[in-house]
């Protein structure tokens, strides 16, 4: 495959760039795509790697390694997270990236995908230290992003003050305030009403039209891996509004598990306080590799890229696998899950709410003009609903996976523009 870029310490299977290459190949076969608009695709359009040199409160001066990395513009400005972990590699950003690409284009939001990293541990950061991390990374990035060029949000461990920060550094350089440059802000600085339950919200939708999709009726068990903003905010909504049974969630440390169903309040609550699930009473405790394999109707893992893999695919009981996370699945457990019936929705479906209501962020903000929730809800529902019905009808017509149908939805949207503009020589 063109453009393949193996990171030396990160083995096939485990390298999300790799496996985004695998599911875009197969994708664009199905669709016949011109071998040449392959070679195109299946790379980024622009890397930047920028060194953040960074004053530490004891003195010391501290240079972090940063990166920006441009998938595609072909159906707009670039658009996607900022991620701040002490594992980020350049391939994780790129297979970030072109997700972000395939993820407007099956929502058909006028954007193209770009991600951002920053290899950091930001638990061992103070608020100041973050602040000027967050402000030295954003002035070193300021020739290629823009509202009109490329636009961050929150990923894992960022947040609204992170984006806050970094819309203020861009408007100083700019003389100006421009709140359109990130997407994820606080409310009162041109964020939008419902962007923090945007991804959790789609989730839970995403879930809904899947269970219909198999004709599962009436409430369903459902174990989430992760407790933050997608899986934490996704597991309240299944349980509080959508009247599902959370019967096991987790975070970095552990899951844990009740049969009878866990009160989602309570445990968000308990998460809060406490930092971690450890010690809630009422359950099980569970490791993260056990709670996968738990029996459920309905998996959702949303913590981290990699979770469902050959070595575990067999043993997953769920009967659907609504992807809250990036790359949570390989391509190799893909075969696997395939083979054993269970309906998955794909990532670049499952998880696009949160994206859906930045373009609604960035549309708000450069109109001035500010909506209620509930208009922000129900535009959000019915992209979502539609979304889910082009994929599906995509993976009937190509007879494949609602995983390689997503990407045949996207990949042809992002070609026919590719197609109409031509190659600039
Ligand atoms: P978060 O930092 O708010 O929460 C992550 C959760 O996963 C936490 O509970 C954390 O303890 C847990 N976790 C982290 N690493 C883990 C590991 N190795 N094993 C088990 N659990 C682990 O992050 P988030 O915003 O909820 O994002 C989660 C996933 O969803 C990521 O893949 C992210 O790219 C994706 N995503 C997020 C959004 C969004 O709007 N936040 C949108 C689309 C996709």
């Amino acid at each position: 495959m063109p453009g393949a870029a193996s990171s030396p310490s990160v083995g096939a299977e485990s390298n999300p760039f790799l496996q985004m290459q695998a599911r875009f190949a197969k994708a664009a076969d199905l669709l016949g795509l011109d071998q040449g608009f392959q070679r195109i695709l299946a790379r980024p359009a622009h890397e930047l790697t920028v060194a953040i040199p960074v004053q530490m409160d004891d003195g010391s001066l501290r240079v972090f390694t940063g990166y920006r990395v441009q998938h595609s513009i072909a159906r707009g400005p670039a658009k996607g997270g900022i991620r701040f972990a002490p594992d980020v590699h350049l391939d994780e950003v790129r297979a970030l990236a072109a997700w972000m690409t395939w993820k407007c284009a099956v929502v058909n939001v006028p954007f193209g995908g770009g991600k951002g990293g920053v290899i950091c541990d930001p638990r061992r950061l103070s608020q100041g230290e973050l602040e000027r991390l967050t402000r030295r990374y954003a002035a070193n990035l300021l020739e290629i992003i823009g509202p009109e060029r490329d636009v961050p949000a929150p990923d894992m461990n960022t947040n609204e003050q992170v984006m806050a920060w970094f819309m203020d550094t861009y408007s100083m350089h700019r003389r100006m305030t421009q709140t359109a440059i990130v997407t994820g802000k606080p409310i009162g600085l041109g964020g939008s009403q419902g962007r923090r339950i945007a991804t959790g919200l789609g989730v839970a939708l995403a879930t809904r039209e899947a269970l219909t999709y198999v004709g599962h009726q009436g409430p369903a068990r459902i174990v989430v891996q992760g407790s933050g903003n997608v899986g934490g905010l996704g597991a309240l909504l299944l349980h509080d509004r959508f009247g599902h049974k959370v019967v096991a969630i987790s975070d970095i440390y552990g899951g844990i598990h009740n049969e009878k169903g866990l009160d989602m309040p309570q445990v968000l609550d308990w998460l809060a306080e406490k930092r971690s699930l450890e010690g809630f009473p009422d359950a099980d405790r569970v490791s993260n590799e056990e709670l996968l394999e738990l029996p459920c109707d309905v998996l959702v893992p949303a913590a981290t890229e990699n979770q469902i893999t050959s070595q575990n695919a067999a043993r997953i009981q769920a009967r659907v696998i609504v992807e809250g996370a990036n790359g949570p699945t390989s391509a190799e457990a893909d075969r696997i899950l395939e083979e054993k019936g269970v309906f998955v929705v794909p990532d670049i479906l499952a998880n696009a709410g949160g994206v859906t209501v930045s373009y609604f962020e960035w549309v708000q903000d450069r109109m001035g003009y500010f909506w209620e929730e509930e208009d922000v809800c129900e535009r959000l529902e019915r992209i979502m609903v539609k979304a889910f019905r082009d994929v599906v009808e995509a993976a009937e017509r190509y007879a494949t996976s609602p995983r390689i149908g997503a990407y045949c939805v996207a990949v042809d949207r992002v070609a026919y523009c590719l197609r109409l503009r031509g190659i600039y020589a």
